[in-house]
């Protein structure tokens, strides 16, 4: 069934089946607003009854929201609130931002494309994309264009004229969910808002930086750093609409491919069902997974199980640094009294679609792990809490022992039975025995009195 538009985070469902339940079948979660949870009217926990009021997922995707309209506020020369927990979770990566007033100009949730998408309820968007006949919607958190100095204090190469993509992600955990450099330039939503900010200003590259907040007991952020040309924009859309395509084409559930794969994703624990639509879920899915399919999948997982990438251990570094030279201070100061409000689009110079010559690329990031062996060396060097890494010849090994331990497990089964049969014949034995030892008593005794009988006529 083809859909009007489509998101581009959409697109990046590893799952058919999830993807048909969450967008055919509209089975999502409603949004829940964290003023509520905080305030005690929903709780994220179970209730006397046993009722879960608002899912862990749903929690997190109110801070997550809480976090974005907390720094909307705070780019728009509103009046941010730093104090309820998605604005202190915001407030540990304000240093990796830019700073308001450093900015000429400020583009806040500006909605991708040019084309009207005939949507008339206010809450839709308005505006969609057309990339190889697929419309995409959707918002980009932020674009600045800024001053050279900030891009300087920022670490980032002024590369497209003074203009900056960013976007902000909440996380439960950084190590373990941020994505890489590497990722990003393939990631369909990174190149839909990147190719829309190149459109719509004349640009052939443009720099991006994905800020990753940790929303858990830890409060620290980080900035993953990458550059998206035109050409590279161009190729990721144009795949990702043979998916949309794809996607379009299924009319029923069950031509909605199911993958085992992703059934782990985002549980936190490798073999551990994190898909809301399974049945261990209460969902309707009905995936099985063996232990088998658990360990492929752990092996064949693209997560970095705690192992952090050394572009990751050199960003936290970098950042450490700087906080400990106070260079950059943790909370960017705030627009002073009186400034007048930045407004949603507001102060677009006209550039005269000049683009800036691109500078030399930079070094290309260091390649993600990917391969188990990889992953294995890059824990050598790993500050982080280290998880089990289960390498390709520990799974063979893991599997061979299972089996050998079944088998053992039947025969242990049948000499159990053996010896519970052998114990129940040597008990009938043992009668048998003491009762072939009363016979042969008595018939002694008989003997010895027939021999007396005997020898007494015999005298
Ligand atoms: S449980 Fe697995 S197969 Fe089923 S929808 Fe989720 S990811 Fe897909």
């Amino acid at each position: 069934m083809a859909r009007d538009y489509h998101s581009p985070s959409s697109l990046g469902y590893k799952c058919d089946r999830a993807w048909y339940y969450a967008y055919v079948g509209h089975m999502r979660e409603p949004d829940v607003d964290y003023r509520d949870i905080e305030s005690g009217k929903i709780k994220a926990v179970k209730d006397p009854k046993g009722q879960l009021q608002c899912s862990y997922k749903q929690r997190g995707a109110s801070l997550g929201t809480g976090l974005h309209n907390t720094l909307e506020a705070y780019y728009s020369g509103g009046q941010p609130d730093w104090i309820w927990k998605p604005g202190q979770v915001a407030q540990s990566g304000l240093h990796l931002l830019p700073r308001a007033e450093c900015c000429t100009a400020i583009e806040i949730e500006a909605e991708i494309g040019y084309e009207p998408s005939g949507e008339t309820d206010p809450r839709k968007p308005t505006k969609v994309m057309r990339a190889y006949g697929t419309r995409y919607a959707g918002r980009r958190d932020l674009t600045v264009q800024m001053q050279p100095s900030e891009f300087d204090r920022l670490g980032i190469a002024n590369i497209a004229n003074g203009w900056l993509l960013l976007d902000y992600k909440s996380t439960a955990d950084i190590v373990q969910y941020a994505k890489t450099a590497a990722d990003l330039t393939d990631d369909i939503a990174a190149c839909a808002y990147a190719l829309d900010v190149m459109v719509k200003h004349g640009l052939s590259i443009l720099p991006c930086r994905w800020v990753y907040f940790e929303s858990k007991e830890i409060r620290r952020a980080l900035a993953v750093d990458f550059t998206i040309t035109l050409q590279r924009a161009r190729e990721v859309l144009e795949r990702y609409s043979l998916k949309a395509k794809h996607l379009d084409s299924l009319n029923v559930i069950q031509e909605a491919a199911q993958n085992l794969d992703a059934c782990c994703d985002y549980s936190g624990r490798p073999g551990v069902i994190g898909c809301s639509y399974h049945q261990e879920k209460g969902g309707p899915c009905n995936a099985r997974r063996t232990t088998g399919d658990r360990l492929s999948a752990l092996e064949g997982s693209n997560k970095k199980m705690a192992v952090m990438s050394e572009e990751m251990k050199a960003q936290f570094a970098a950042a450490r640094s700087q906080l400990s030279s106070g260079a950059a201070p943790m909370i960017v100061s705030l627009p002073a009294a009186g400034t007048p409000p930045m407004t949603r689009g507001e102060i677009l110079p006209d550039n005269g679609g000049a683009v800036a010559a691109p500078k030399p690329r930079a070094p290309r990031a260091p390649k993600a792990p990917t391969t188990i062996a990889e992953k294995m060396q890059d824990t050598a060097v790993v500050e982080a809490p280290v998880v089990a890494v289960v390498s390709a010849e520990n799974l063979d090994a893991i599997a061979s022992l299972s089996a050998d331990l079944a088998q053992a497990r039947v025969l242990l089964e049948g000499s159990n039975n053996a010896l519970a049969e052998a114990e129940a014949e040597l008990a009938t034995a043992a009668q048998k025995c003491d009762e072939a030892r009363l016979a042969n008593e008595v018939a002694t005794t008989a003997v010895s009195a027939i021999l007396a009988d005997i020898r007494t006529a015999a005298s």
